[in-house]
């Protein structure tokens, strides 16, 4: 064994770690923009946009129903997997009369709407799809396509008998608590009135598209639509690609994030001509994707789905790392960390970013390996930590740039592109002509609460939830809300820092929620409010939580922009933090479970 300084030598490591820290700063520094979240449209029903994105739906016929005035227990706002999985536990737990209202044509939220080419989940599926042991279905493969996503939706959906009482294409308008009859009035765009005892927010993070505000955007009179309303009248094609539509048109997708990585190999084998309009480049791993094994499926034991996902948050966070996860590339980091630390005698200080650096030069040489021109390939090297923005895994994105019909256009150097005109898009000085425009630019993750779910809510003495939270979002565990009784945030922002997966951070909620409303029901309580002081305790807490350390990601002190910290904004940042829990999903099941073990629903003021 080595000691520290010949293990962490530069020769000995391969890189400057020095020549690093300077070069991400630099990449950073030119992606701050004062504007931050402020640049982009924001698609509320006012917006020019509204019709595309909030109104109409591609995938589906709108059907007429009568307004609904009646009284559930528990209205669920969401049918995707926070509304299904909590509309699911709350079941198990004996709480049945559950509606969950969707604006969507059927359950599946981001499933349902995101059907472009290539959608894909980057979390391996048997830790992903939810409820896989309840209903009895194993994935085909080990990262699902879409579809099959979809598909089990309605399969959930089916098993606990959901659509019975759900309603499909209809969005939340209003919620009023009702001090009189202690219950949630939920408005929505069909006349609705219903009214209940408790209500569940399970909108999810990638409800709201986002798209850029670059000037002239309106103007465009060519074709265009956002990657989650994916038009194949007319790309042609499917979501296993074969775009016919496009063989004689210039297509330009502006973005390059997870999903951009996931549909631009389709369009670069469909499109006459594509431009990829690239402000940072996305980290791309590879996908190692494979068939299940029926002899492995065969032997699972009853628990093994819960104990799957155990792991891999362990693995992700720095854990003990399963042999099922030793190519998966979310552990990347946690191997090189391993391994370099057990090159040394000593404990080092920085060793995190030291195997950050190397888990990323890999990335980084894996472009090389993969893209022939040069110039192209030191574009599409990403320079900064690997969580600073979502990694993405992708055995084909790369290797499109090497088309002759592709072009990678790159907008580092003026912040985004700079302007749209009727016929194309303007970029270092020159327009590019296109027929069609696609943006890849994301979704309302991490703005604000009220920006990403559009809903007005009044609490108590109808105090709206946003004036609650003008200094940053206040809650008890990041699920409910002092003045605001019997509501509930299943899957808000907070749950992003419990790990990558996010189907298990939702469901350590949906347990929590569904024991909570059951145990309510069981004591004849008709309203439980978070009392003010236990709402300054958790905040007070999570101030001072430190998280892992082994996740570089999110700051804004260091990371370059995007929605993982706000575009860079430290403020909104630092109050954000409130609705985050950085110790990672295990420390909060823990938690979670001794407050209810404790069986004194602490921090709740209970009313009969
Ligand atoms: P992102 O927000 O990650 O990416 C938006 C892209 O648009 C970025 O590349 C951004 O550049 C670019 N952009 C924005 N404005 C401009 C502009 N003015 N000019 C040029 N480029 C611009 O959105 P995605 O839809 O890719 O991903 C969102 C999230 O959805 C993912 O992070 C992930 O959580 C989830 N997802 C999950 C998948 C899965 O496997 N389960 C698959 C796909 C998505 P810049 O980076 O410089 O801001």
């Amino acid at each position: 064994m080595s000691s520290s300084s010949d293990s962490l030598s530069k020769e000995h490591l391969g890189f400057d770690p020095d020549a690093l820290a300077l070069r991400y700063a630099e990449e950073r520094e030119k992606r701050i923009r004062a504007d931050a979240e402020a640049q982009f449209v924001q698609l509320g029903h006012d917006s020019p946009f509204a019709n595309q994105y909030l109104e109409e739906d591609p995938y589906c016929e709108s059907q007429d129903r009568a307004p609904l005035f009646d009284e559930r227990e528990v209205i669920v706002i969401g049918g995707g997997w926070v509304g299904m999985l909590t509309a699911a536990r709350l079941i198990q737990a004996g709480v049945n009369d559950v509606r969950i209202v969707e604006s969507g044509g059927d359950f599946g939220g981001t499933w349902y709407w995101n059907r472009y080419p290539g959608a894909q989940c980057d979390i391996e599926s048997y830790s992903y799809l939810p409820l896989l042991e309840e209903t009895g279905y194993i994935p085909k493969l080990r990262f699902s396509y879409a579809s099959e996503i979809y598909e089990h939706a309605q399969r959930i959906g089916r098993h606990f008998d959901l659509y019975k009482d759900a309603v499909f294409q209809t969005w939340v308008t209003e919620l009023r608590w009702l001090e009189e009859a202690q219950m949630w009035q939920v408005s929505t765009n069909r006349g609705d009135k219903m009214r209940a005892r408790h209500v569940c927010l399970g909108t999810g993070p990638a409800n709201r598209p986002r798209l850029p505000g670059i000037p002239g955007i309106e103007d465009f009179k060519g074709h265009s639509f956002h990657t989650c309303r994916w038009d194949y009248n007319f790309t042609g094609g499917s979501p296993e690609g074969n775009l016919t539509g496009l063989a004689d048109k210039t297509v330009a997708i502006i973005g390059t994030g997870a999903t951009a990585v996931q549909c631009v190999p389709a369009l670069g084998d469909s499109a006459k001509q594509l431009y990829v309009f690239q402000r940072t480049p996305s980290s791309v791993d590879v996908r190692n994707n494979a068939e299940t094994d029926p002899e492995w499926a065969k032997n699972l034991q009853p628990g093994w789905q819960k104990a799957r996902q155990k792991k891999f948050g362990e693995a992700f966070l720095g854990g003990p790392i399963d042999p099922a996860f030793l190519d998966d590339g979310w552990t990347r980091l946690t191997r090189n960390l391993k391994e370099l630390a057990s090159q040394t005698t000593e404990p080092i200080p920085g060793l995190v970013q030291i195997a950050d650096f190397k888990t990323m030069e890999e990335i980084r040489g894996h472009v090389d390996a993969t893209v022939k021109d040069p110039m192209v390939a030191e574009k599409l090297k990403a320079y900064y930590n690997q969580f600073c923005k979502r990694p993405t895994f992708n055995d084909f994105y790369l290797d499109t740039f090497n088309r002759p019909n592709v072009e990678l256009v790159d907008v580092s150097t003026t912040q985004g592109v700079e302007a749209i005109t009727e016929t194309g898009i303007v970029a270092n000085g020159q327009e590019y002509a296109v027929d069609c425009i696609i943006y890849a630019s994301g979704f309302e993750i991490t703005s604000s609460y009220e920006r990403r779910l559009g809903i007005p809510i009044f609490g108590r003495g109808g105090q709206s939830i946003y004036t609650h939270w003008q200094d940053g979002m206040r809650t008890l565990h990041g699920l409910m809300v002092s003045g605001f009784p019997n509501l509930y945030l299943c899957g808000g922002g907070f749950v992003f820092q419990l790990g990558a997966n996010y189907a298990h951070g939702i469901d350590v909620q949906a347990g929590h929620v569904a024991y909570t409303i059951s145990e309510l029901g069981r004591r004849g309580i008709k309203a439980a409010n978070v009392s003010q002081e236990a709402e300054e305790r958790w905040i007070a807490d999570q101030l001072e939580t430190k998280g892992s350390g082994l996740v570089l990601g999110g700051s804004p002190d260091t990371c370059t922009p995007g929605y993982y910290n706000q575009e860079g904004t430290t403020q909104r940042y630092r109050n954000v933090r409130r609705e985050t829990y950085s110790k990672g999903v295990g420390a909060y099941m823990k938690l979670l479970s001794r407050w209810r073990s404790g069986g004194e629903l602490d921090g709740l003021e209970l009313e009969t």
